[in-house]
């Protein structure tokens, strides 16, 4: 059990099996020797890490001894950061900027994904083969969990097909990969910027088995189904990404039919868990860690709400993720989760998905964050932006350039996009405002990139809220 890299993808599937069956104990043990595993790979390989761990023991097997890092560190350290020395920041933004490109390797070996500006610092993040490989696995362990034997053969006559909804044009690169390499009929990938009527017509002709929107964009859907316009009967839901208050998880089940199960990850770690019947993420612990913590990064106790999250990824060694900070408030659950499965559970509470609704003649028109969010995050120059919407049918926008970037030019572009998205939607009445200032930080210094009314978000379950 040294790295990922020595282990097939069958020996992993069964470890990964073995790991859930043993419960904390084994989970825990193989924790332990992949940590120490990724210490001593990062602290050989990346210049970044040997600086950064110089002082410590070696080796390490207690993620407490390590230093806390996070996006804008690293990123600003980029080509001292990875392990591959042929791997530079400038290439990987070059990539990431080329719409042609999407969905292929970089250089040739990795799977490049872009963050989804949400957090404040552009990320840029590569995974190796190894990584992919436990994503796989954690991904058939997920779906082993949930599905019970006449659920496959459900899905199997229905001919399996899965219906993924994501950005256009964005670096999703492993979803969109995987619906390439498969073909058009069984992944399919659907764009989320899309006109909802239309994308309601596509899934109507495409019948998927499998529905995989983000959380906001299921809400959206769900209503669809309520009034009959929806058509499709999925044997399974999987809302990703974000967090939605909790009867939205019921309303939707009942609408679309079948089951509904939600998993939360990040780029920075695509298999961080997997939801169960009783709502909770079990975090899978065998190749991740995530501890809640407070403000000077001490630990949270149970049961408490977190102010942020250090996420240590155990799989990938391109570009080594230890004891990172995540930005998501979370809340580990104090007891045993009656599903029985192992892992912490926790709920996420850093990512309200508050969907912004806008008045239009039709009566409402409703916006999913991660549309508008995701449509900016092919600007190039674009740091940082946030979108605030200041009126009912108006949306203030406020920019941070890249270095070098010209402000108005960016702003122009930034428009142009925002405006062709929402005049797609119906909504070219909605009104779009150049802000005097620039994106605004949360106490927790996080950067919320769409702020809907502040009236609607106040309708939310304590779930989403924040009590400190
Ligand atoms: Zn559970």
């Amino acid at each position: 059990m040294s790295g990922p890299g020595k282990l097939a993808g069958l020996h992993l599937l069964a470890d990964a099996r073995k790991a859930a069956k043993g419960g904390e104990r084994a989970m825990a043990v193989r924790q332990r020797q992949r940590l120490a595993a990724m210490v001593t790979h990062a602290r050989t390989r990346s210049p970044y890490y040997r600086h950064l761990y110089r002082g410590l023991p070696d080796p390490v097997d207690d993620v407490t001894c390590l230093p806390v890092t996070g996006k804008a560190e690293l990123m600003a350290a980029f080509d001292d950061w990875v392990t591959d020395p042929a791997i530079t920041l400038a290439a990987a933004r070059a990539f990431a900027e080329d719409p042609a490109r999407v969905g292929e390797p970089f250089a040739g070996r990795y799977t490049l994904t872009t963050t989804s500006g949400t957090t404040g610092t552009h990320g840029i993040f590569l995974q190796d083969a190894a990584s992919l490989t436990v994503v796989g696995a954690m991904m058939t362990r997920m779906l082993g969990s949930w599905l019970t034997v006449r659920d496959v053969v459900r899905m199997v006559r229905a001919g399996v097909r899965m219906a993924l909804i994501v950005p256009e044009g964005g670096h999703f690169g492993s979803t969109v990969a995987a619906a390439r390499m498969r073909g058009r009929r069984r992944v399919a990938a659907f764009s989320v910027h899309q006109p909802l009527d239309d994308l309601v017509d596509e899934l109507n002709a495409f019948r998927p088995a499998i529905l995989a929107p983000y959380a906001s964009v299921g809400a959206l859907l769900a209503g669809q189904a309520e009034t009959g316009r929806l058509r499709i009967n999925p044997a399974l839901t999987i809302l990703t990404a974000e967090e939605l208050p909790l009867p939205e998880y019921t309303r939707i089940a009942a609408a679309l039919g079948g089951m509904v199960r939600t998993s939360y990850a990040a780029n920075e770690c695509p298999f961080l868990s997997a939801g169960c019947a009783h709502g909770w993420l079990h975090l899978n612990a065998d190749w991740a860690i995530l501890e809640p913590v407070d403000e000077h990064h001490r630990p949270v106790a149970p049961g408490e709400p977190s102010h942020t999250v250090l996420l240590s990824n155990l799989a990938n060694r391109v570009q080594p993720i230890l004891r990172y900070d995540l930005g998501d408030a979370v809340l580990v659950r104090p007891d045993a989760c009656p599903c029985g499965r192992p892992g912490p559970a926790i709920r996420v509470q850093g990512r309200a998905a508050d969907l912004l609704t806008f008045p239009a003649p039709s009566g409402q028109v409703s916006c999913a964050p991660l549309v508008l969010a995701t449509a900016l995050e092919a600007v190039p120059g674009l740091e940082l932006f946030q979108i605030v919407q200041s009126a009912p049918a108006a949306l203030s926008i406020r920019l941070l350039p890249a270095p070098g970037t010209e402000a108005d030019a960016l702003w122009q572009q930034v428009e142009t996009r925002l405006r062709w998205l929402l005049d797609r939607h119906g909504l070219d009445h909605v009104d779009l405002h150049r802000a005097a200032e620039p994106p605004q930080h949360s106490k927790g210094g996080k950067v919320r990139a769409i702020m809907p009314l502040p009236a609607k978000a106040s309708t939310s379950t304590p779930h989403t809220g924040r009590t400190r």
